[in-house]
């Protein structure tokens, strides 16, 4: 199996912005931009957003997510949000383990795991972000750290359900900072996370994961990155917040 026959996914991470109106708005005058996407279109919005981002993408091909899930089914877990509320009120994917969630909110690879289990099992697609940050390649580890926090994410899911997961490279050091990656570097790392889920699960399972690049994707490196062969699509996130940027990168990936 090669690229062309992979899921490309463009999935727009909006993190903390938007307000309910300003949801709608940004989807109404994004459904038309990419209603012949040859991608999977896919925003994750802010929790109080998810009803009214469904409501404006009904009848679209645009799927809405959450940015993060809680681990347990129900219980004493103030603040959190299960996967079973998101899949009731039609939430369809779910970032897990974003950089942002790792440094500030005590996210580890241990719960990584466990958010992405709980997500799969609920019939969440599990968006899982990996990434070194600057200090890890200039130490020369990107590799093997990556590595491990995909051996970590992916710890007892079966290979039947790894079409419930994205992986999502997104080198620390480049999100949020207008400092992109190269395609070459994107690449290199999306290749050693395949060549890990083929030592873990077989070949075919990794031929078939869509692995996305994330980090300063925007529309107009977007093309270079999505052309290469390891990289399946993109986890935008100041780009999908302007509905013709992102509309650019939904376009990159169709040609890509
Ligand atoms: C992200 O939030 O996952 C991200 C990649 O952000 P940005 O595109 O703004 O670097």
């Amino acid at each position: 199996m090669n690229k062309a026959l992979r899921k490309a996914v463009i999935a727009g991470n909006w993190k903390m912005n938007n307000t309910r109106p300003e949801t709608k708005a940004l989807i109404e005058s994004l459904k038309g931009k990419v209603a012949n996407a040859g991608c999977d279109v896919v925003l994750c919005v802010p929790f109080t957003n998810l009803e009214t981002a469904i409501n404006a993408a009904k009848g679209s091909n645009i799927k809405i997510g959450a940015q993060n899930v809680h681990f347990a089914k129900s219980g004493a877990f103030t603040g959190e949000i299960s996967a079973d509320m998101l899949v009731e009120m039609g939430a369809e994917y779910v970032v897990v383990g974003h950089s942002e969630r790792r440094q500030y909110f005590g996210e580890t690879d241990e719960t990584v795991n466990k958010r992405s289990i709980a997500a799969i099992e609920a019939g969440l697609t599990a968006i899982i972000c990996v990434g070194e940050m600057l200090e890890d390649r200039e130490n020369g580890i990107t590799d093997e750290l990556v590595a491990m926090q995909t051996k970590i994410a992916l710890k007892g899911i079966e290979k039947d359900k790894l079409q419930k997961v994205i992986i999502a490279y997104e080198p620390v050091w480049a999100i949020g900072t207008g400092k992109t990656a190269t395609a070459e570097q994107a690449n290199e790392v999306c290749s050693v996370i395949r060549k890990t889920v083929a030592k873990l699960y077989d070949e075919a399972a990794a031929d078939a994961l869509t692995i996305q690049y994330g980090g300063s994707m925007n529309a107009t490196n977007a093309a270079e990155l999505l052309a290469q062969e390891d990289v399946d699509g993109g986890l935008i996130g100041g780009a999908s917040l302007k509905a013709d940027d992102f509309a650019v990168i939904v376009d990159a990936a169709t040609k890509g």
